[in-house]
């Protein structure tokens, strides 16, 4: 077994470290179209890498900002889906995928059993370990914690057109879902709803069913329309509206709790 990380592999996770004491842990795992250089790009043209089938455009951009005005914990991957997607669990079909939204993966088609161990090893597993050891300090600790993933989603698919803007995903945590859908909703020209335009499911997903619905903690997956995302104010925006519907102290300002935050507002003139 090889325990070494190649080299030329980033470590697995970008983490963001909490700030200041936030209910809310930001995990976004298509963050980047990292492909390291021995894998020839999969085989693909440097256009297809950049394409939503290798990362979800500008939801890293999102996370990091989220993360930064509300001081919380975030979690990021570092490596293309396509080497080995970290929301699929570890086996499923799309794992390391073959063919992605019509687009064959060149360099998917037949990978040996040692080097699906590698990309396991070295990107799946110190992953999701470290959210988990993360998740086990805060509960242990009496934290309250929300898990919230951030992802983003193309505007046309396979030729049909996606209508929402936002979409709300959600497993066990129906009643939170309903509450982060209801306050974007107070904005009548954003088209949002839950669970468009995908439902969560254990083939399909990791992070939500495991650090989320299987530890009783309530967890949202967030899928954006990436249409919102192609300029930095698209992104700072989008980021923005979702900060206000997630707390009601957004963006954090030091000093100020979410008690001096109301009072505040309870006593202006
Ligand atoms: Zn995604």
């Amino acid at each position: 077994m090889v325990c070494e990380r190649p080299s030329g592999w980033p470590p697995a996770c970008e983490t963001i470290v909490e700030t200041q004491p936030c209910d809310i842990v930001f995990v976004c795992e298509h963050a980047s179209n990292h492909i390291p250089e021995e894998f020839g790009n999969l085989g693909l043209t440097p256009a297809d890498t950049v394409r939503h089938i290798a990362w979800d455009v500008g939801a890293a951009q999102v996370t990091r900002r989220l993360a930064s005005q509300m001081g919380a914990q975030a979690f990021l991957g570092t490596y293309s889906r396509l080497l080995l997607d970290l929301n699929r669990p570890l086996g499923s079909t799309d794992s390391i995928p073959v063919i992605s939204e019509g687009t064959v993966i060149p360099g998917n088609q037949s990978v040996s059993d040692e080097a699906v161990a590698l990309r396991q090893m070295h990107i799946f597993t110190p992953f999701h370990t470290e959210i988990a050891d993360y998740l086990d300090r805060r509960l242990k600790a009496g934290r309250e914690t929300r898990i919230v993933t951030i992802h983003s989603f193309t505007p046309v698919y396979l030729g049909v057109q996606r209508p929402w803007h936002i979409g709300i995903l959600h497993g066990a945590s129906r009643a939170y879902a309903r509450d982060i859908m209801s306050r974007l909703q107070t904005d009548p020209s954003l088209n949002v709803a839950l669970n468009q335009p995908y439902v969560i499911s254990r083939d399909g997903d990791y992070a939500l069913p495991v650090h989320g619905d299987d530890r009783g903690v309530e967890a949202l997956l967030i899928e954006i329309r990436n249409d919102m995302l192609a300029t930095k104010t698209g992104i700072e925006r989008t980021a923005d509206l979702l900060g206000c519907a997630l707390s009601p102290v957004y963006p954090f300002q030091p000093g100020r709790s979410n008690g001096e935050a109301s009072l505040a507002k309870d006593t202006q003139p």
